[in-house]
C-alpha cells in the first residue's frame, strides 16, 4: 500500500502529448510503440491523447486504452478546434517535467524520443525539435515546406530545418509560459525563443501515415502559415514596443511625404519669384499625381503614429492588467 502511494506521489518525468483527429485505426499501434519506447527512458511517463472532436470512434479506442492503462489520459474536445488547440490543451494537462509532442498517425517514430531527450539533457537545451532528414512525402509538399522553413529561418533568425515535424521535446515550464493560437504550433521554436529558450534540433525518422489521410492539403495551409509568420515576426520583434515598428513606418512615410510636397511647393515658389504673381498662379501643383502621393504618405504616417500609440496602450493593458512578467528568469543564485 505504502509503496503504491509513494509511487503515485512520484512526479511524472515525461508527458507525451498526442493530438488526435479521426485516427482510430492508428491509435493502438502508436500506443504499442510508445509503451515500448518510453520505459527505456523513464518509468514515470504519461500519455495524454487529446481527441480533437473526432467522429470516427477514436474516442472509443482511447477509452479502452485508458481503462487498460492508467498512464493513458484522454482529453476530449467538444468539437474540432485544430491541432494547435489540441497541443495547448495537452500542455495544460501535462504534469511531466518534459513534454514530448508527436502525431497520432504513426509518421513520427517513438523510438526517436530517447535521442531527443538525451540531446536536451546533454546540451542543457530547453527544446529539441525533430528534423525529418529523409521525408516520406510528395515532392511538392517537401518543396513548399523546405522553402517555408528557409524563409522563416531568415525572418526569425532561428536556423532550424524543419518546423513541421511534430516530434519535439520541451521543458514543461517553458511551454507553459507561452501562449499559442491559430496555427502557431509550427512556430513553437520561435515562440519559445521569445522567452529565451535554448533550441536545438536532431534528425528523426520519418514514416508514411499508416491509415487515413492528412488533415491538410499542400496548399490550404500555405496562406495560414504565411499569416502566422507575420504574427510571429511581430510578436518576436515588436510586441513589447509596437511604437518602434509603427513609429518607424510613420517617420519614413511622413518624411517622404513632406519632402515630396515640400519640393512641389518649392518649385511653385520659385516660379512665383522668377515670373511674378501670374506665373505663381499658373504653375498649378494641386492636381499632380506626385502631390497626391505626398499627401497620402503624410496621412498614412499619421495613421501609423496613432496605431503605434494604440499598440503601446494595448501592450500596457496586456502586461499590467494580468501582471504578466516582462522577463523570464533561467536561474537565480542566492
Ligand atoms: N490533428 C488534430 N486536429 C486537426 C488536424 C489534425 O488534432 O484539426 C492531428 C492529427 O490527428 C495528427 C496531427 O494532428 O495526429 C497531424 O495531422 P496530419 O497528420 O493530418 O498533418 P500532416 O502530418 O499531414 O502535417
Ligand atoms: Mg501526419
Amino acid at each position: 500500500m505504502i509503496d503504491l502511494k509513494m509511487r503515485q506521489a512520484e512526479p511524472v518525468e515525461i508527458s507525451a502529448v498526442i493530438p488526435v483527429y479521426n485516427e482510430a485505426e492508428n491509435l493502438t499501434a502508436l500506443y504499442a510503440e510508445l509503451t515500448a519506447a518510453l520505459p527505456a527512458i523513464t518509468a514515470r511517463y504519461e500519455l495524454i491523447f487529446v481527441d480533437d472532436g473526432s467522429r470516427d470512434g477514436s474516442y472509443g479506442v482511447l477509452q479502452e486504452l485508458h481503462v487498460a492503462d492508467k498512464r493513458v489520459k484522454v482529453v476530449r474536445f467538444r468539437r474540432n478546434f485544430g491541432q494547435t488547440a489540441a497541443f495547448a490543451a495537452g500542455f495544460d494537462f501535462a504534469q511531466g517535467e518534459l513534454i514530448v509532442t508527436l502525431d497520432a498517425d504513426g509518421q513520427n517514430d517513438p523510438a526517436d524520443i530517447a535521442r531527443l531527450v538525451e540531446k536536451l539533457r546533454a546540451e542543457q537545451l530547453d527544446m529539441v525539435v525533430g528534423w525529418r532528414v529523409d521525408r516520406q512525402e510528395g515532392f511538392l509538399r517537401r518543396l513548399l515546406s523546405q522553402s517555408a522553413n528557409l524563409i522563416i529561418s531568415r525572418v526569425t533568425e532561428l536556423a532550424i530545418h524543419d518546423r513541421g515535424c511534430s516530434l519535439k521535446v520541451f521543458r514543461a515550464e517553458l511551454v507553459k509560459s507561452i501562449q499559442i493560437y491559430g496555427e502557431l504550433h509550427r512556430f513553437l521554436p520561435e515562440m519559445a525563443s521569445t522567452v529565451g529558450a535554448r533550441v536545438g534540433e536532431a534528425p528523426v525518422n520519418d514514416r508514411s501515415r499508416r491509415f487515413g489521410k492528412s488533415k491538410y492539403g499542400a496548399f490550404s495551409r500555405t496562406p495560414r502559415v504565411i499569416l502566422d509568420l507575420i504574427t510571429v515576426f511581430f510578436l518576436l520583434g515588436f510586441f513589447r514596443s509596437p511604437m518602434r515598428l509603427f513609429g518607424a513606418i510613420a517617420i519614413i512615410s511622413g518624411t517622404l511625404g513632406v519632402l515630396i510636397d515640400g519640393a512641389l511647393a518649392l518649385t511653385k515658389l520659385v516660379h512665383g519669384l522668377l515670373g511674378g504673381w501670374a506665373a505663381f498662379h499658373a504653375y498649378a501643383i494641386g492636381g499632380r499625381p506626385l502631390f497626391f502621393l505626398g499627401f497620402l504618405l503624410i496621412l498614412v504616417s499619421m495613421q501609423f503614429l496613432v496605431m503605434g500609440l494604440l499598440g503601446e496602450m494595448i501592450m500596457r493593458t496586456y502586461y499590467e492588467s494580468q501582471n504578466k512578467p516582462i522577463y523570464f528568469v533561467r536561474e537565480v543564485l542566492e
